[in-house]
């Protein structure tokens, strides 16, 4: 007779970069989560010689993403492997590589341009400390005053790399968000909660009652736990996302 082991599928075993493969899950998972825009917004991983990293190439939808239709772009903008779809996205290297250039602790960049994100990006009281979501970013998050996309492409990323500083999130003022980390899980879990930060913000500053907004000290305070809270940041719930990306569609991996 026959093991059940044997009807259980196998992994499908992929012949690209495994940093590629990553890569494109993360587009198909922000994809699966709603959490793209058509052709835009952009995730990016840093290539482990730290001189060049992976990006999609523009054009495609993030749910079309796979390992293997990436480029690889050198810091300073040039495409080094792989072919792109469309006209050439400068502002989207400018940022990248920039911030690869200036932070060497900075492995994966997701900008996003999510609904709850753009609507908390035009608020003038920026992220409000209102939800556990948004106390990761307790004076932990940076602001950048909207630049319309002009040719100065290099001058604007000059300076939202500057307004960066030495923060993991940024809101995109009009525009949208930015996170980074060492990882890719870690960019994506700061990514998640941002979103549902912006979410909640969004829904409670709809309602008609006073905000409750915990003491300075107590946002802090949770802050700095919530940090060390897991000891591989995105960890857990980047491998939960990649076995239900898994189930639904492996092509991703090609
Ligand atoms: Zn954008």
């Amino acid at each position: 007779m026959k093991s059940v082991l044997t009807k259980i599928p196998r992994p499908k075993q992929s012949k690209s970069d495994p940093l590629k493969v990553q890569l494109a899950a993360a587009y198909r998972i922000l994809a699966m989560l709603k959490l793209d825009d058509l052709t835009y917004a952009h995730l990016s991983a840093r290539h482990p010689d730290g001189d060049s990293y992976f990006i999609y190439p523009f054009g495609l939808l993030f749910e079309e993403v796979t390992a293997s239709s990436l480029l690889r772009v050198s810091l300073d903008g040039k495409v080094l492997d792989g072919k792109e779809e469309n006209t050439y996205k400068k502002m989207g290297y400018v940022v990248h590589g920039g911030i690869y250039q200036r932070r060497h602790d900075v492995n994966a960049i997701f900008h996003l341009q999510s609904t709850a994100g753009v609507a908390v990006s035009a608020q003038s009281c920026g992220l409000l400390p209102l939800s556990q979501f948004s106390l990761h970013f307790y004076n932990r998050i940076s602001y950048h005053s909207y630049d319309p996309l002009s040719l100065e492409a290099e001058q604007q990323g000059t300076d939202l790399i500057k307004a960066l500083g030495k923060n993991k999130a940024m809101i995109l003022q009009n525009h949208g968000t930015l996170t980074c980390g060492k990882t890719i899980e870690e960019a994506f879990l700061y990514a998640y909660f941002l979103e549902q930060a912006c979410k909640v913000q969004c829904h409670a500053v709809a309602g008609s009652q006073k905000i409750l907004i915990p003491p300075k000290k107590v946002c802090e305070k949770a802050a700095q736990e919530l940090r060390n809270f897991e000891q591989e940041f995105g960890h857990q719930n980047w491998t939960a996302l990649l076995r239900k990306l898994d189930r639904l569609d492996l092509s991703y991996k090609d």
